[in-house]
């Protein structure tokens, strides 16, 4: 039923306006909004009438995404999950244990179009956006795999896919995560990783939802930035900085920029310096993430005497500056790498 209404993409006011349309008064909609967003069944809502419920069965999906496998470190606790969607397309998210409750890596589309030289999710292009409703899914889902009294509590939208490439779904996602009759997940524990589309930034920092933005900035100038980000081709760093600026002075949050230290292209104590240059005085703060290693792909990992020493040199110029700390490196963790193997067969469902 691929056709289906997608209803846990719609705000309460649609399903008060499709309820209407069957002839059903508006406090149907809003208990129908509660059971979608805890990942009912259909005939499971057993407030709702017995019509009402067929009806839905008919026409509508209960299961905009399903868990098609789970991979659980023996590390650290992290679950790796992949995703199918209705027409049998694959994405995947992370799920992390942190102090500050379990965080949710969640993917905005089936592969990527942004071409970014060292990322897995990018190597076979983009398939399609994801709509809201399977960004709903997939923290359903992830809900189901968690032990029980544990819930997603922060979701980071760092799975496959650039969010603001698909933006008018991801923002009715992020319309839709925080309301208290739903999922109830704060905006301030959202935070949106973008290659850097400056347009839309400048749009995000004007809509009211108060997320963290994320930027991937991986260099210290346009020049290296190039060659390793198409994207750097279309926005220069002084656009991509003045729109984060604006994005600080609307929401009033620090961004964070995603910065991964690749072995002879963006690591030396010189390129900290330039990097600084362009931070200061801009509230934010960097986060040092060591490359995943992409089958296929000429990058290496910047030893861990050169990321301590450019966390030194951005330290001593007052950056904000830490190490991300890696997580499920026993499951195939880092972006990408677990739809890769499932796509070429290398899992066990595969
Ligand atoms: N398109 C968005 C969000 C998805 S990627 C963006 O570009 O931000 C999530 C993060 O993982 C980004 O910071 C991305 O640059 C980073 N990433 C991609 N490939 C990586 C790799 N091989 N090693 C480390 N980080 C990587």
């Amino acid at each position: 039923m691929i056709g289906a209404l997608e209803l846990h993409g719609q705000t309460l006011a649609e399903l008060e306006a499709l309820v209407a349309e069957w002839g059903y008064p508006s406090f149907r909609a809003k208990q129908l909004f509660a059971w979608l967003h805890r990942g009912a069944a259909f005939e499971a809502m057993h407030t709702l009438p017995a019509g009402l419920r067929e009806r839905l069965q008919a026409q509508a999906t209960d299961r905009p995404a399903e868990v098609l496998e789970t991979r659980r470190s023996a590390l650290d606790g992290t679950i790796k999950l992949l995703y199918r969607l209705r027409d049998n397309h694959v994405v995947e998210g992370v799920l992390m244990r942190y102090r500050h409750g379990v965080t949710l890596c969640l993917s905005t589309q089936v592969g990527c179009a942004m071409g970014c030289a060292f990322c897995a999710s990018t190597l076979d292009g983009k398939a399609r956006d994801l709509t809201a409703a399977e960004m709903i899914g997939q923290v359903l889902c992830a809900n189901t795999v968690l032990e029980s009294g544990e819930a997603v509590h922060n979701v980071v939208l760092m799975g496959s896919g650039e969010p603001l490439e698909n933006y008018g779904h991801t923002v009715n996602f992020l319309r839709l995560l925080r309301e208290p009759d739903g999922l109830n997940i704060g905006l301030r524990h959202v935070s949106l990783s973008t290659c850097g589309l400056v347009p839309q930034m400048t749009r995000l920092a004007e809509e009211g939802l108060p997320v963290t933005l994320s930027v991937s900035l991986h260099a210290p100038n346009d020049t290296i930035r190039q060659t390793i980000m198409p994207v750097a081709r279309a926005y220069p760093m002084n656009d991509l900085i003045d729109a984060c600026r604006y994005y600080v002075s609307k929401t009033g949050r620090r961004v964070v920029f995603e910065y991964a230290l690749m072995r002879g292209i963006n690591e030396k104590p010189e390129h900290a310096r330039e990097l600084a240059g362009w931070l200061r005085g801009l509230q934010c703060h960097v986060n040092l993430i060591p490359l995943n290693i992409v089958e296929g792909r000429d990058f290496y990992a910047a030893g861990p005497q050169e990321i301590r020493a450019f966390q030194a040199q951005l330290e001593q110029l007052h950056i904000s500056v830490t190490q991300r700390r890696e997580m499920g490196a026993d499951i195939q963790g880092a972006c990408g790498q677990l739809r890769r193997a499932f796509i070429s067969g290398k899992t066990k469902e595969g």
